[in-house]
């Protein structure tokens, strides 16, 4: 594996064109950080009697009909992502982007913000930001979230303040979270979604970190890499919706490592190349 992984590093880092590494990352990278996937059981938010599948809970039609409580949800979430720290895959992430600078690109599915706060430039964070605020009813223009609004635990309600300062100033309606809900579509100003096809396009290796293909814009940003002749790299610890896609194609490197494991020895095999 490791022989075939710096043949097909080193023949994409000579290329003149479609020459990009292109990196996409989900859940299975901020595990070790004691983030919860949102789909899996602990990532469930149950609170008082109700008990929510995420695909019911995770949608815009729900957040209208109960704002407050999405939101005590969100802030919950908010102090979770603050007090996680980054992990071994983060910064082994950066260091490949150290090396490649502009031809490396990290789309990723995860809202948390571990990315950037290990230090990430080139990211593309089509799943939205927790971090940012826009109004609900419609009314142009993305805010961040106000930094007087602190994480809650679990069962802390809003206060009157936090209420006031997520009402709209246009229009008064509720302030959402800027982040992509199961019943709403990929655009591209909150979710990249044609830069990152575009970026797809030009990747001569997509490395598929920790995700396993659930949502539709990753699935077409893997397509849209090995139709234009691009290599894909799943590294997950088990088979997924992306492996059945290039299970029968040519250009494609199955890793089942961790992804710390994996990125180490991209990492390393990169920056031989560079020395050479
Ligand atoms: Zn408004």
């Amino acid at each position: 594996m490791k022989e075939q992984l710096t043949e097909i590093i080193r023949k994409v880092y000579h290329k003149k064109n479609r020459n990009l590494f292109t990196f996409l990352t989900g859940a299975g990278i901020s595990a070790e950080s004691g983030i919860p996937t949102y789909r899996g059981v602990d990532g469930i938010w149950i609170k008082g009697t109700k008990f929510h599948k995420p695909e019911e809970f995770g949608t815009f039609k729900y957040f209208k009909e109960n704002p407050e409580e999405v939101w005590q949800y969100s802030l919950f979430r908010k102090k979770m992502f603050e007090n996680a720290q980054t992990n071994e895959s983060h910064h082994e992430i950066v260091k490949i982007e150290n090396i490649l600078q502009d031809r490396f690109h990290l789309i990723t599915q995860n809202i948390d913000n571990l990315h950037r706060r290990a230090g990430t430039e080139r990211l593309y964070e089509i799943h939205g930001k927790a971090r940012e605020i826009k109004c609900s009813n419609g009314c142009k223009g993305i805010e961040n979230l106000p930094a007087e609004i602190e994480g809650k635990d679990i069962d802390e309600d809003l206060t009157e303040k936090d209420i006031e300062l997520l009402k709209c100033k246009e229009c008064g309606n509720w302030m959402r979270p800027n982040i992509l809900w199961f019943d709403e579509y990929y655009d591209e100003k909150t979710n990249k979604k044609f830069s990152s096809l575009k970026m797809a396009k030009n990747s001569g290796i997509l490395f598929i970190v920790g995700t396993s293909g659930a949502t539709n814009l990753p699935m077409a940003i893997a397509e849209t890499t090995l139709k234009y002749g691009g290599t894909i790299v799943d590294i997950n610890t088990e088979d997924n919706l992306f492996t059945a896609l290039i299970k029968e194609k040519k250009n494609k490197i199955i890793i089942r490592e961790t992804s710390t494991q994996a990125l180490k020895t991209i990492h390393k095999i990169l920056q031989n190349i560079a020395e050479e």
